[in-house]
């Protein structure tokens, strides 16, 4: 079908988040002064994390998370819904940066995982958990070593992870694109995210934690041994503040240094026909991803539409967020054209919804977190593409460092180094968009990194989704 055809009548919202039976009433904004014990600034999965792992620890603590918008509205809730184990953006970029520590990492993110699968049983979340695995595809020779390296650094660490030979992955999922694949099995599920998020938003309301929601914080400051948030119409006093602001603007200036807001887009199709599905299998439902540079995810949902998503990421020049860039016509049908390449059987399949989120990206492709204020303030963000499950790991860090605690999260290198800061602008602007070029041209040229790319290899540097 003519890409622009299959996209016409796709409605410009996240399916997750249009019209879900599940979807909670809103809840009230902010209204004059309140204290607490623990204030948790932002209600994506890194602040409703946060504020249910605080009330588990001390259920006497008196916890308040203040959210600009609506709980899930952002990256939360318009994911690919991939709920994987890693707390490092994949294996590979874990092994290359803490090459020491990735056991541990590994081990901790398994532990972070498992936690979520049981938390969510605990509290009766309806988010179509699955624990199906990942299957990374290459379709081009270039692809083949990094994915042998995962393979086998994988089955090292104990992961049950298969290589799959071209007929293999064929015969899991059929696309004529395929020509090798890495199934791991064991530590990824896809999930609705918009019903986890709304789940763990009723879970912390059950424990006792007062959630605002339209309660923009416009600043913090010190106010005695206290800091003071100040929303549009209140303030709220608290001994301890947690920042899960995402890629949104920084509350703590220096956090601007090391994040880049990257818009990712996604399409959803029509449910499947059973006849379409029969035509390229995916009996086993895993999540998919491909491994170029600009790769694409998809995944299929309860009603078995598919998910796909990925390939451009965005930075529009000078770190600009609006909400207008969550549509982006070009990437739209970008991402259909690969559908019908990737698929050719799903020829006759329109796409039904089509959006776009925010991403924190920053040059180390994973979470980092630290204190401000005298340790009264902590933060995690940096998640870049990877944080459905890693912001719960993420939560777990803040709230050690609130409480003053030497853990064996405090303690990874992983939580106490900070990547290596972008450029300022207008500069950081010219970087990305090289860099982005040159990934493209990379992929383009049987993954051939030209030398741009090789120096920022060499720093450890990098830009992704
Ligand atoms: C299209 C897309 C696909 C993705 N796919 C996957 C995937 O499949 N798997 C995966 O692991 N990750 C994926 N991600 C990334 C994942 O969604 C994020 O890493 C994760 O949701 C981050 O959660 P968060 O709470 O840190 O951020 P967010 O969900 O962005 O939440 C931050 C919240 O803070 C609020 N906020 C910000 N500033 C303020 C303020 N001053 N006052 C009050 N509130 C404030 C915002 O309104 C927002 O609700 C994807 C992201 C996108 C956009």
């Amino acid at each position: 079908m003519d890409p622009l055809k299959a996209l016409a009548d796709a409605e410009r919202k996240p399916y997750w988040l249009d019209e879900d039976p599940f979807e909670p009433e809103p809840l009230p904004r902010i209204f004059g002064h309140t204290h607490a014990d623990l204030a948790i600034v932002g209600g994506g999965f890194s602040g409703l994390w946060t504020a249910l792992l605080a009330k588990e620890r001390d259920p006497g603590r008196d916890v308040v998370l203040l959210e600009g918008q609506r709980v899930g509205w952002a990256a939360t809730g318009r994911n690919g819904g991939f709920c994987h184990a890693s707390l490092t953006h994949g294996l590979g970029n874990g092994l290359e940066r803490w090459p020491y520590e990735i056991a541990d990492l590994h081990r901790l993110g398994v532990e972070n995982f498992n936690a979520i699968e049981e938390t969510i049983a605990r509290y009766g979340i309806d988010c179509s958990f699955e624990r199906t695995g990942e299957l990374n595809v290459a379709t081009e020779e270039w692809q083949l070593d990094g994915m042998n390296e995962v393979h086998t650094i994988g089955r090292e660490l104990g992961a049950d992870i298969e290589y799959l030979d071209r007929d293999q992955v064929r015969a899991e999922v059929n696309s004529p694109t395929y020509i090798a694949g890495v199934w791991e099995r064991g530590d990824c599920a896809m999930i609705d995210p918009a019903r986890l998020a709304w789940g763990l938003r009723q879970a912390c309301l059950q424990l006792g934690v007062r959630i605002y929601e339209h309660s923009p914080i416009k600043h913090i400051v010190k106010d005695g041994p206290a800091l003071r948030l100040t929303a549009p119409y209140g303030t709220v006093r608290a001994n301890r503040v947690a920042l899960g602001t995402g890629a949104f603007s920084p509350l703590l200036r220096r956090l601007r240094y090391y994040l880049a807001p990257v818009y990712d887009y996604a399409l959803m199709t029509e449910p499947l026909t059973r006849d379409q599905l029969d035509s390229i299998g995916w009996k086993n439902r895993q999540g998919m991803g491909d491994s170029a540079n600009q790769f694409h995810y998809y995944r299929l949902t309860d009603e078995n539409s598919i998910l796909w998503g990925g390939y451009d990421a965005v930075y529009y020049n000078g770190g600009r967020v609006k909400i207008d860039y969550n549509q982006r016509d070009a990437t739209f049908l970008t991402l259909a054209e690969h559908f019908y390449q990737t698929f050719p059987q799903l020829e006759e399949v329109r796409f039904s919804h089509k959006w776009g989120g925010l991403i924190d990206t920053c040059s180390r492709f994973s979470a980092f977190f630290g204190t401000g204020y005298d340790s009264r303030l902590a933060y995690a963000v940096g998640y870049t593409g990877l944080g459905v499950a890693a912001t719960r790991f993420g939560a777990n860090v803040m709230l050690d460092l609130l409480d003053g605690l030497d853990t064996e999260r405090t303690r990874l290198r992983m939580v106490r180094e900070k990547p290596v800061p972008f450029p300022p602008e207008p500069v950081r602007s010219g970087v990305i968009q090289l860099t982005r070029w040159s990934l493209a041209r990379a992929d383009a040229n049987g993954g051939r990194r030209n030398l741009w790319l090789r120096t920022l290899d060499r720093f450890g540097l990098g830009f992704d989704s």
